[in-house]
């Protein structure tokens, strides 16, 4: 994927909380990537319990491999967000673990994406990746919601993407992709207007060294993901149904 990022300071992640205070987040999609890194980070803190989704707990050697030093502060749950029965059943499991805390941070950051055009794409690919970018998102959201509104933070936020964005003209590529990120843009939107109480943001990482940004892609992973965790760590209500990169800068719907 196109590089979309400019030079960007490392940012030291440093949760304005007591140490008293502990907060659940539950994230899709951890088994590698970005997933795997906000994990990773958020677990440097003891203010942190995790609970991490992926669609192959038995086969996620990096995830499992965090359990050691975690102190007992990582779940590993089972979720494909292409299937919904598997989403239900992760919510249930997660309602068992977290209890009367709920679920302080709802990560939708499972997906997947392709360089194809508009009028070249195979639309099954597309099928694919709008039910992975956005009716995963939506349906996870709407099975944690539950334990959202009965968290301290109540937030939720839907990964996306620069690509997705009208206002930044990245071309004729990626077309199946952006479609998906500005959908689920319009999502986070719709969900933060119907639900005041809670804060909804859409994000860009940045272009970032994983499996999907490439080797070649702009930043380390871990520098977009601690720019993440910053961002979604001082959002306040205001800030709710908008559209924010790493920086912590609007981006153009
Ligand atoms: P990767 O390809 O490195 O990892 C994708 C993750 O999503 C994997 O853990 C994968 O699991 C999981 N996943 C894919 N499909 C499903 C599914 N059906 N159910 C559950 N999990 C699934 O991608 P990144 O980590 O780079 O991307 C993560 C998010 O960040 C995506 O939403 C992406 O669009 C977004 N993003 C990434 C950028 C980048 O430059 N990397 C830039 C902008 C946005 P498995 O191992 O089982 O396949």
């Amino acid at each position: 994927m196109p590089s979309i990022c400019n030079a960007f300071t490392v940012q030291v992640y440093t949760p304005n909380m007591s140490p008293s205070e502990q907060y659940t987040w539950f994230i899709t999609g951890t088994s590698r990537g970005i997933g795997l890194e906000l994990t990773k980070q958020l677990l440097q803190s003891p203010h942190t319990v995790v609970v991490a989704a992926c669609r192959n707990p038995g086969k996620a050697d990096s995830l499992q491999s965090l359990t050691t030093s975690a102190g007992g502060r990582l779940y590993i749950v089972r979720l494909d967000v292409t299937d919904t029965q598997t989403i239900k059943d992760a919510a249930q499991e997660t309602a068992k673990i977290v209890g009367e805390k709920g679920i302080d941070y709802l990560i939708n950051n499972a997906g997947i994406g392709i360089g194809d055009t508009a009028f070249t794409m195979d639309i099954d690919d597309l099928t694919k990746t709008l039910q992975t970018n956005l009716v995963g998102p939506a349906y996870t959201s709407q099975a944690f919601i539950s334990l959202v509104e009965k968290s301290k933070k109540k937030t939720i936020v839907n990964i996306s993407s620069t690509l997705g964005s009208i206002g930044r003209d990245f071309g004729p590529q990626y077309a199946s992709y952006a479609v998906t990120k500005a959908s689920l843009n319009m999502l986070t939107y719709k969900q933060a207007k119907e639900r005041p109480d809670l804060t909804v943001l859409s994000i860009c990482p940045g272009h970032l060294q994983t499996d999907m940004g490439g080797e070649n892609a702009a930043l380390p992973v871990s520098v977009g993901v601690a720019g993440v965790l910053k961002v979604v760590t001082s959002l306040t209500p205001k800030d709710s149904g908008s559209f924010m990169n790493f920086r912590g800068e609007r981006v153009p719907w």
